[in-house]
C-alpha cells in the first residue's frame, strides 16, 4: 500500500472548496440496542444484511489509503451503535498500526465490558452518548433505561484510560434542556468534557423542527450563569473540532457545544465518512455517495478506491443549507450514515 508513482495525488487531500480533509469517520453498522427519538424510531428500521457490511479487513484497507496517501489524523469509529458489532477490539488493533489517533462514538451500554479490550487494543478514547441524568427522561430520549449502565461506561472508560472522555449530548427543547446545569456539573465533578449538540434534521421519523432546537448560545449561556466560563481561542485550542469549547474559570475542565444548526462550521470541516454498507459521504448532509464497496470486491486497488474518494472530495459542497428553502433532507437518518 506505499504511494504509487503514478495515478492519484498524495500529500494533503483538499476538498474542492480548499478545506483540507483529515478526518475519517467509519460507520461499522447500522444496528443499535437504543431507539433515540432524534434519530431512529421505535420499531428499529430495516437492518442491513450481514454480507452487505464492510468487513474489517476492507474498513482497515480504506482507513490505510486515507492515512498512508494523504495523512489523514484521526479515525473515528462509529455507527449504529459500534458496540453491538462483535470484536471490535481486532478492528481497533487492524487501525492502530496506521498510528493516528482513533476514537470511538458509543451511547455506552456496552462500555463497562467493552472498556478494557478496546484500551488494551490501541484505541485512544471514548465519546459517550448521556442525553439526562434522570431516569425518566433518560428513557423518554432513548427508549431503554439503561442510565445506570451509560455511567458505569463513563467510570470504566476513565477507569482503563480511554482519555479524554467526551461526553455527546443532544439537547431537545422542552425535553432535556432543564438539565443543562446538571449535565455540565457531571462533567465538572467527572473530569469529562460534555459537548452539547444542537438537534438535527437527521431523525428517521422527521419529528425534526426549528423549535426543538435550543441554540449552542443559549446552551453555553445557560452554563455560564452557574459556572463562569472563558472562549478557548483556536490559537491554544490547536485543533479543528465542530465543537466551540470553552474553560471553566474555576480550572474544572471545559466544555462544548456544537452549533451545527445555528452557527454551522461547514467553513472548517475537515471530516468524510463511510457508512457501514461502504458508501462513501463527503457531509452528513450530503445527497450523494459514491460506493466503496463496489470497488472493494470488484478487485480494485487501492489506486480505485484514491480515485473515488478524490472525486467525492472534489465535490464536498461549501456547506448544508438547514432552514434554507433549498434545504433537502438526507433520506437516511444519523444511524443510517454514521454519526
Ligand atoms: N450510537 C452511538 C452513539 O449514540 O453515541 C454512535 C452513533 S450516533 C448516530 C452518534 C452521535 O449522533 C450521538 O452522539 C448522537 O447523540 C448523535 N445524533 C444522532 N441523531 C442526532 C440528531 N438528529 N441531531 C444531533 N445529533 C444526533
Ligand atoms: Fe442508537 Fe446512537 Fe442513534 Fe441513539 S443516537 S439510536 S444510540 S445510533
Amino acid at each position: 500500500m506505499t504511494a504509487p508513482l503514478t495515478g492519484p495525488s498524495t500529500g494533503p487531500l483538499i476538498d474542492g472548496q480548499g478545506r483540507r480533509v483529515k478526518d475519517l469517520r467509519l460507520s461499522i453498522t447500522d444496528r443499535c440496542n437504543f431507539r433515540c427519538v432524534y434519530c431512529m424510531p421505535e420499531d428499529g428500521l430495516e437492518w442491513l444484511p450481514r454480507a452487505d457490511l464492510l468487513t474489517y479487513e476492507e474498513l482497515t484497507r480504506i482507513a490505510a489509503v486515507c492515512v498512508e496517501r494523504w495523512s489523514f489524523e484521526a479515525i473515528r469509529i462509529t455507527g449504529g451503535e459500534p458496540l453491538v458489532r462483535a470484536h471490535v477490539p481486532d478492528l481497533v488493533a487492524m487501525l492502530a498500526p496506521l498510528g493516528v489517533d482513533i476514537a470511538l462514538t458509543t451511547n455506552g451500554v456496552k462500555l463497562p465490558d467493552a472498556a478494557p479490550a478496546l484500551a488494551e487494543a490501541g484505541l485512544d478514547r471514548v465519546n459517550v452518548s448521556l442525553d439526562s441524568l434522570c431516569e425518566h427522561t433518560f428513557e423518554e430520549l432513548t427508549r431503554a433505561s439503561e442510565l445506570h449502565r451509560v455511567l458505569a461506561g463513563i467510570d470504566a472508560a476513565l477507569e482503563v484510560g480511554l482519555t479524554p472522555v467526551k461526553v455527546n449530548t443532544v439537547v431537545m427543547r422542552g425535553v432535556n434542556d432543564g438539565e443543562i446545569v446538571d449535565l455540565a456539573a457531571f462533567g465538572r465533578d467527572r473530569g469529562v468534557e460534555v459537548r452539547f449538540i444542537e438537534f438535527m434534521p437527521l431523525d428517521a421519523e422527521g419529528g425534526w423542527s426549528r423549535d426543538r432546537v435550543v441554540p449552542a448560545k443559549e446552551i453555553i449561556e445557560t452554563v455560564a450563569a452557574a459556572f463562569p466560563v472563558e472562549p478557548v481561542t483556536a490559537v491554544d485550542d490547536g485543533h479543528d473540532e465542530p465543537a466551540a469549547r470553552w474553560r471553566y474559570l474555576d480550572g474544572k475542565g471545559f466544555v462544548g457545544a456544537i452549533p451545527s444548526v445555528t452557527e454551522p462550521f461547514c467553513g472548517r470541516c475537515d471530516r468524510v465518512r463511510v457508512t457501514a454498507e461502504g458508501k462513501f459521504r463527503s457531509c452528513l448532509f450530503a445527497l450523494d455517495e459514491y460506493d466503496l464497496r463496489a470497488v472493494l470486491r470488484a478487485g480494485g486497488t487501492d489506486d480505485d478506491l484514491a480515485a473515488v474518494i478524490e472525486t467525492a472530495v472534489a465535490a464536498k459542497w461549501p456547506g448544508h443549507k438547514i432552514g434554507r428553502i433549498d434545504f433537502i433532507r438526507p433520506s437516511r437518518s444519523m444511524s443510517q450514515i454514521g454519526g
